[in-house]
């Protein structure tokens, strides 16, 4: 017989479980709780999550995402940090088999030992104050990652992408979309999670290139040169490399021949002339 599960997407259904297991939201680990399941539907189509796909989902709370997930048919490895948790979720997702919840810090777990070599998609509910950091984990070991859709701090799928000449772009745009193609999915606002943040939040969906945006000989050299030209915004470009301690000369000769004007400041550039600057700068080296 096929088991009938509550809903935990809703406000009653959260505060229950909370009272039951006697747990408070953990503002050190960034738990706000999902409590719409319109939103939990909108990422789930967002992910277009069809039966049997593999999901790594960071995360999982109670298990709100987690069982929009698994009745949509995903085989959903869960990673979860806080140590109470483990037990909450073997009962509110009781009798869903395809769901492994794994006790751990994503950004101390062998990811690819964990999900092996076949392709996966992410589906999260990030904590907001590791955003940063764990996509740019999931996107450097280069994964066999097809897409990220995940929640987080509109103000940071703003920067994720913003393009060049506004003040929203920097490091995090070029890097976000050097390795994927993101959209702004869906905007929801602080009512939908309890307890309710003090930032709005959007929905963003990463789709993973197979190839990078640009293609450089030295991605080193490619995004050292993108982090100091956004380290001192203000500055001609120029000026801000000159923190790359390479010669004035050499500099100026690679701006010329990539026929970016050194009087620009870093902001304006795009991803394509980072590349070309870079390619100048690297078949000196
Ligand atoms: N997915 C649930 C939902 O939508 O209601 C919970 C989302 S809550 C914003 C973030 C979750 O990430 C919390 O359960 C928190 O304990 C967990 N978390 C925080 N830091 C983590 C880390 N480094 N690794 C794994 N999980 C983490």
């Amino acid at each position: 017989m096929e088991m009938i599960h509550p809903q935990i997407a809703s406000r009653e259904a959260t505060m229950h479980i909370l009272q039951a297991f006697h747990l408070h939201a953990s503002k050190r680990l960034g738990q706000n709780f999902l409590i719409d399941a319109t939103i939990v539907r909108g990422i789930v189509e967002a992910a277009e999550v069809v039966s049997g796909d593999r999901v790594l989902e960071i995360g999982p709370g109670i298990g709100t995402l987690t069982q929009g997930l698994a009745e949509a048919g995903a085989v959903v490895t869960a990673v979860e940090l806080d140590k109470k948790l483990p037990a909450v979720l073997a009962e509110t997702l009781a009798g869903y088999e395809q769901v492994r919840i794994v006790p751990g810090d994503i950004l101390k777990i062998d990811i690819r030992a964990l999900m092996g070599d076949e392709p996966f998609k992410v589906v999260a509910n990030l904590p907001y104050y590791i955003t940063t950091p764990i996509l740019m984990a999931l996107l450097e070991q280069r994964l066999p990652v097809s897409s990220i859709v995940t929640m987080v701090q509109k103000e940071v799928a703003e920067r994720m992408t913003a393009q060049p000449g506004g003040k929203e772009y920097g490091s995090l745009s070029v890097a976000v979309q050097y390795y994927t193609e993101p959209s702004i999915v869906l905007d929801v606002p602080p009512r939908s999670f309890l307890p309710a943040p003090e930032v709005d939040s959007v929905v963003i969906a990463c789709r993973v290139r197979t190839q990078p945006a640009v293609t450089v000989k030295d991605e080193r050299l490619f995004f050292r040169l993108v982090r100091a030209a956004f380290g001192q915004r203000r500055k001609t470009l120029a000026n801000a490399l000159k923190t790359l301690g390479m010669e004035r000369e050499r500099l100026a000769q690679a701006m010329e021949a990539a026929a970016i004007d050194p009087g620009r400041r870093g902001e304006t550039l795009s991803l394509a002339e980072f590349a070309s600057l870079s390619e100048q700068l690297s078949s000196e080296i």
